[in-house]
Formats: structure tokens, C-alpha cells, sequence
């Protein structure tokens, strides 16, 4: 039996763990089977305050070893199952349970849906610049989307491929002013505007792309080696279906104490209702979290 079960092994459960830990609980992190989330495939973390420019794994381990030594329990196993009133975990090898609960699983990349995007994945389409870039040095790539995923994963891709498309659904960005502005700097990087991709093409691998131009315009193919997809992402929230009631978008409601409806269960980073999630604000949750968890275990009624 745990104090606090936290599942969750990004920022929110690596800095939920430190604090619970130093908080004297008997504290668990489930890190899932690729620990660091988002941040441990980043290829640089800029923002994150007195780190200066890291690369994202290196943020990730070193979050990871600091929960460590703080004294939390770390196992690299995904949840499979969440009881949110119990305070249990089921994953593939064991059941944990808990007195509290820090539910601070993330959110993963937004699919297009288009037909041959889950066709091609592994082989022409991926969602991470950083982790398949070096696959189409020399090569045509698009990225698609318009925000500062896409734009980050542009750069990235700029630096090894021969040309990077990237294609957008609006006229503008809306991604932060300074990864544009790198971006735009590039030699190697068309902008094409208002076009809804419909398609990724191939045989045995991606050969290009199909798009329309909008509204309502001609369909268009664009001959490429690979597709990186950076449309967004979606709240890991799958598991707590039934269990509390989601907001339109499936993140978990809860405010800045990160406290859910169900008493004892906290909702940390991105997974959670919120205007802006980072690195830095998935931290603070976890924080937060962290220390609500241990204000419940002294006087659950509050
Ligand atoms: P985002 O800001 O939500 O942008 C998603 C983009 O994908 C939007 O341009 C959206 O188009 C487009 N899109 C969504 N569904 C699509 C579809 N089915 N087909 C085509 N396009 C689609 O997501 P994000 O870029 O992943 O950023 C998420 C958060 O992380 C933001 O807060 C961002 O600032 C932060 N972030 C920061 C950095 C950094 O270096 N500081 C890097 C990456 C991410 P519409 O505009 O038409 O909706």
C-alpha cells in the first residue's frame, strides 16, 4: 500500500514523486513503458527556467533521477487499468494500490485520420521529428499543422532534409513568434497555405502526400519520403472513461489545487483542464499535486 500512486512519467509525475517523496510518503511512479513524455522526445527544452537550452531526454533523466533520490519508487510500467475511487493501478504485471492518487498521464499526438496515415506509420509517416528525422536526411518531407509543434518540428527536419513542405489548413501560424521566425529563415522550408491534407500515398513506403486547396479547391499531390504529423494532441484520458466526468475536449476538470471530483485523485499537466501547458506548468502541477495529496492524507473530510 502506497501513500500516493502516481501514474505518469513526464514532468507532472516526476515532480509529483519528488515532492511526495520529500513529504515523507511512501510514493510510486508508474513511468509507463517510454518514460519522460513529451519532454523525452523533445529535441531541445529552451523555456524550462535555469536549465538554459537542454535537450529533452537529457530534462527527462534528470527529472527521473531526482524523484529517484528523493526516495519515490520508480517502475517502468504503463497502467492498463485505473480505479479512481480505489486508489488502484492495474498494469501488465502487477496491481498497485494507493491512499491517494496523482493521475498525470499526458496527452499523446492528434491523428489526422486520413487514409494510409496508420498504413505508413514506421515506414514514411511519424509523429517526432527528433526520433526519425536522421531516416530522411537527403530527402522531401511535409510537416503538417500549424502550431508550434509543427514549427519545431520543421526546424528540426530542416537541418537533414533536402526540403521541408509544410502545410496548413489557415493562412497563419500560430505558433510562438521566435520558432517562426527561425523557421522563416530557412532556405529549405515551403509554406503551403490553406490545403487539408486527404491523403498519405505509398506502396511499401510513403511516397508523398495528397492534399486539397481550400475552400473547396483542387486536389493536389506532393511527391515526399515521409509525412511528420504535429496536429495537436489528445488528453490520455482513456482509462478514467465512466469513472468522472470529462470536459468537451477529454482533459480531466480540476482547478489550480489539481484536485478532482473524486476525493483523493489529483490531475496533474497536461492531462488537466488548463490555459497553457509546458514543461513548467506540467512541474508545477505535480508539485502541487504532490503536497494536496498529503493535506488529504492528514484530514481526508477537506
Ligand atoms: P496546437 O497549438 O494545438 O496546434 C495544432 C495545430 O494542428 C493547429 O495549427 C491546428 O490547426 C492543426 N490541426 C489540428 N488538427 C488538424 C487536422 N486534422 N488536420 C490538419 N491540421 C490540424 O498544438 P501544438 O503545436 O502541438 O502545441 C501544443 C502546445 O505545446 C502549445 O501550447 C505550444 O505552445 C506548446 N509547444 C511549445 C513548443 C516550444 O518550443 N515552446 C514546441 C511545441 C509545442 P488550426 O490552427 O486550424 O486549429
Amino acid at each position: 500500500m502506497y501513500d500516493v500512486l502516481i501514474v505518469g512519467g513526464g514532468a507532472a509525475g516526476y515532480a509529483a514523486g519528488i515532492y511526495a517523496a520529500r513529504a515523507g510518503l511512501r510514493t510510486l511512479v508508474l513511468t509507463g513503458d517510454e518514460p519522460g513524455g513529451q519532454m523525452g522526445i523533445a529535441e531541445t527544452v529552451e523555456n524550462y527556467p535555469g536549465t538554459g537550452a537542454l535537450d529533452g531526454p537529457k530534462l527527462a533523466e534528470d527529472m527521473r533521477r531526482d524523484a529517484q533520490r528523493a526516495g519515490a519508487e520508480l517502475r517502468m510500467e504503463r497502467a492498463v487499468e485505473v480505479s479512481l475511487r480505489e486508489y488502484r493501478v492495474r498494469t501488465a504485471r502487477e496491481t498497485y494500490e494507493g491512499r491517494t492518487l496523482i493521475y498525470a498521464a499526458g496527452a499523446s499526438p492528434r491523428r489526422l485520420e486520413v487514409p494510409g496515415e496508420e498504413r505508413f506509420r514506421g515506414r514514411g509517416v511519424s509523429w517526432c521529428a527528433a526520433c526519425d528525422g536522421a531516416f530522411f536526411r537527403g530527402k522531401d518531407v511535409a510537416v503538417v499543422g500549424g502550431g508550434s509543434s509543427a514549427v519545431s518540428e520543421a526546424l528540426t527536419l530542416s537541418h537533414v532534409c533536402r526540403r521541408v513542405y509544410l502545410l496548413h489548413r489557415r493562412d497563419a501560424l500560430r505558433a510562438e513568434r521566435r520558432l517562426t521566425e527561425r523557421l522563416e529563415e530557412a532556405e529549405n522550408v515551403t509554406f503551403l497555405w490553406n490545403v487539408q491534407v486527404e491523403a498519405v500515398l505509398g506502396r511499401e513506403t510513403v511516397t508523398g502526400l495528397a492534399y486539397r486547396e481550400l475552400p473547396g479547391g483542387c486536389r493536389r499531390e506532393l511527391p515526399c519520403a515521409g509525412v511528420f504529423v504535429a496536429a495537436g494532441r489528445k488528453p490520455n484520458t482513456e482509462l478514467l472513461q465512466g469513472q468522472l466526468e470529462l470536459d468537451a475536449g477529454g482533459y480531466v476538470p480540476a482547478d489550480e489545487t489539481t484536485r478532482t471530483a473524486v476525493p483523493g485523485v489529483f490531475a496533474a499537466g497536461d492531462v488537466r483542464t488548463k490555459a497553457v501547458r509546458q514543461v513548467v506548468t506540467a512541474a508545477a502541477d505535480g508539485a502541487v499535486a504532490a503536497l494536496m495529496a498529503a493535506k488529504f492524507l492528514q484530514n481526508p473530510q477537506k
